[in-house]
């Protein structure tokens, strides 16, 4: 690991950039760097590798593009294959890296090429046998392909891999590293990653990055300080949906996201509030990718003014405007409520990100908060106020105190428990179950 210390340029042309680069950064009002690219550009633009964490919103995606076009335009990029490959881990995500990396190289005459699945194949591989100078793609679909040769990495000069713990928990890991064993050993690597807090993440920064240079911003508590963060109590999900289209008929907002924790959630949530003359519309993991190109430009231009989301649907999200997120369900840990409320805020707009809590769902709050080391505000709707008004007493953790399991969950988890003897005892009998859930099928 790297100790040196390199200055924090307050401009843009303070970083040496190409000037085709200061000229598209300028058109697109970025007037100065954001501690990431401050941080993480001067060590890039000098070749080295880089572990970086810095939340969705920190203008992270310009902190690796800009060294890699810079790089780039300085070494005569495109003649022996591709400069750099870039790789995230959703199709969304991997869309707006490609829209951004088109803004800020749109004075350069240098090409990308965006690979995902969903798109064909065939035409992938003979844009991809043009030689473009950067490619940013999927794992699963770039590995296919590089598979077949095409694009051929041998001589690869930056790889960059986004959103690296999330990449992860997808299941790529394999996929990863096979990119990574096909690539130019000489290659400099950026990795970036919200937390790097992750074992997985850990690891394969230890495989595959060399003398790295560590930089970390925007821990996940200090990204979000323009985001006013609020809890609803709910008593149930009929009082959530209630409350729901409450919020989302009277808070003051431009476009809203609303997470729940799964498909079939989300699209249960679409009838009641077309009925209430809201324009909604959904995006989940399993649509086809022209399905969600679609629905992502209805709210682009303002056609739907509610997206509602699963997780990692919506990761990587970026549409101006979001200024209000509701989350239907608390999400299952703090890195996605991160990532969720982090769609809205985004360099330094103001949102608000509102949690309906439910009974059952009190402690897994607590704990979001506690990690967060951040305490929501708590809200009433009058018109809607319910029963719940949270435990009677908690401990410390801001967890429910003295919460007695009652004999019916005690029994399930007794079952649960016999359960998994009896499944551990099968083991080798029935076949592995598959590693990605369906909707990280992002390919
Ligand atoms: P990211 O964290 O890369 O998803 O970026 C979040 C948003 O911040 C994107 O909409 C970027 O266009 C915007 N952005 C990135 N860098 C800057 C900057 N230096 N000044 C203003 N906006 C920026």
């Amino acid at each position: 690991m790297q100790t040196e210390t390199f200055d924090r340029p307050l401009s843009f042309s303070a970083l040496s950039l190409h000037p085709s680069l200061l000229k598209a950064l300028d058109e697109a009002g970025m007037a100065s760097p954001t501690p990431v690219q401050q941080q993480a550009v001067p060590p890039a633009l000098v070749h080295k590798d880089l572990c970086v964490s810095a939340a969705t919103g920190s203008g992270k995606t310009a902190a690796f593009l800009l060294p890699v076009l810079h790089r780039a335009l300085a070494e005569a990029a495109g003649k022996a294959g591709p400069f750099a490959l870039i790789l995230a881990p959703t199709r969304e995500l991997s869309r707006q890296i490609y829209d951004q990396c088109r803004q800020l190289s749109a004075w350069t005459g240098l090409r990308t090429e965006l690979v995902t699945g969903g798109d064909d194949f065939k035409s992938q591989q003979k844009r991809l046998r043009q030689k473009p100078d950067l490619i940013i793609a999927t794992p699963g679909r770039l590995l296919e392909l590089a598979s077949q040769d095409t694009p051929d990495l041998s001589r690869l000069r930056m790889l960059v891999l986004d959103e690296a713990d999330r990449m992860l928990d997808m299941g790529f890991s394999d996929e990863v590293l096979a990119i990574v064993g096909r690539c130019n050993p000489e290659r400099q690597t950026l990795l970036f990653s919200a937390t790097l807090n992750h074992r997985g993440v850990k690891g394969i920064a230890d495989r595959i990055l060399q003398a790295p240079e560590i930089v970390a911003v925007n821990t996940l508590h200090e990204a979000h300080a323009h985001i006013e963060q609020q809890i609803v109590l709910a008593d149930d999900p009929v009082h959530k949906q209630k409350l729901l289209a409450w919020l989302l008929l009277n808070e003051p907002y431009d476009k809203a996201l609303v997470f729940a924790n799964s498909r079939l959630q989300a699209e249960r949530l679409q009838g009641p509030l077309r009925g209430q003359k809201l324009r909604v519309g959904v995006l989940h993991g399993e649509m086809e990718q022209k399905d969600r190109n679609r629905v992502m430009t209805l709210l682009r231009e303002g056609a739907i003014s509610v997206l509602l989301a699963t997780d990692l649907a919506a990761r990587g999200l970026d549409v101006a405007g979001i200024d209000l997120i509701v989350n239907f369900d608390v999400p299952r840990n703090a890195v996605d409520y991160t990532h969720r409320i982090g769609r809205t805020g985004r360099a330094d707009e103001t949102g608000r990100a509102i949690t309906l809590v439910g009974p059952g769902e009190w402690n897994l709050m607590a704990a979001i908060e506690r990690y967060l080391k951040q305490r929501c505000q708590r809200r009433t709707i009058k018109e809607l106020e319910g029963a719940y008004q949270g435990p009677k007493r908690v401990k410390a953790s801001g967890k429910a105190a003295g919460s007695k399991k009652p004999a019916a969950v005690k029994k399930a988890v007794a079952e649960k428990i016999k359960k998994r003897h009896r499944d551990t005892k099968n083991i080798g009998k029935r076949r592995a179950p598959s590693r990605k859930t369906p909707e990280s099928a992002a390919e």
